[in-house]
């Protein structure tokens, strides 16, 4: 079982954020901004790469749900998926992670150039 379906099971708590029959949304537990949260189908698929596109409606109208809840939508927001190893995926169960609440920083993401840059 996945850290997330424990999440889903309530055997693990969070911060709920929205939810419905199909999907679960709450705040990450490390947040990288202002306002992070985590949208997730309770149903556990890999990653992004092994979903089924049907499913994606679904995620998709309820990710503007939530980020329409958060009071993110007219202000704008991020939504990113991590997928596998080179993604830095760390949670092998498909989530969004939903960022905003602040004009955020488009950084250079590729970890070996910025550890070229710290040891120079
Ligand atoms: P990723 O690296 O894309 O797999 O993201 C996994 C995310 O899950 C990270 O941002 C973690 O901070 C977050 N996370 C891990 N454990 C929990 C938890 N118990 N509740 C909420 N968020 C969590």
């Amino acid at each position: 079982m996945t850290l997330f379906e424990r999440i889903v099971a309530g055997e693990i708590p969070c911060n709920k954020v929205h939810e419905n029959s199909d999907f679960l949304a709450f705040h990450d537990i490390n947040p990288k901004a202002p306002i992070h949260v985590l949208a997730i189908p309770k149903k556990c698929v890999r990653s992004f790469q092994e979903v089924d596109p049907s499913w994606m409606g679904g995620m998709t109208s309820f990710i503007q749900e939530v980020a329409r809840k958060l009071g993110l939508d007219e202000a704008g927001y991020r939504v990113i998926t991590n997928i596998g190893y080179d993604g830095g995926q760390e949670v092998p169960h498909l989530h969004f992670h939903i960022l905003g609440g602040a004009r955020l920083a488009w950084v250079d993401l590729r970890e070996n150039e910025n550890q070229a840059k710290k040891s120079l």
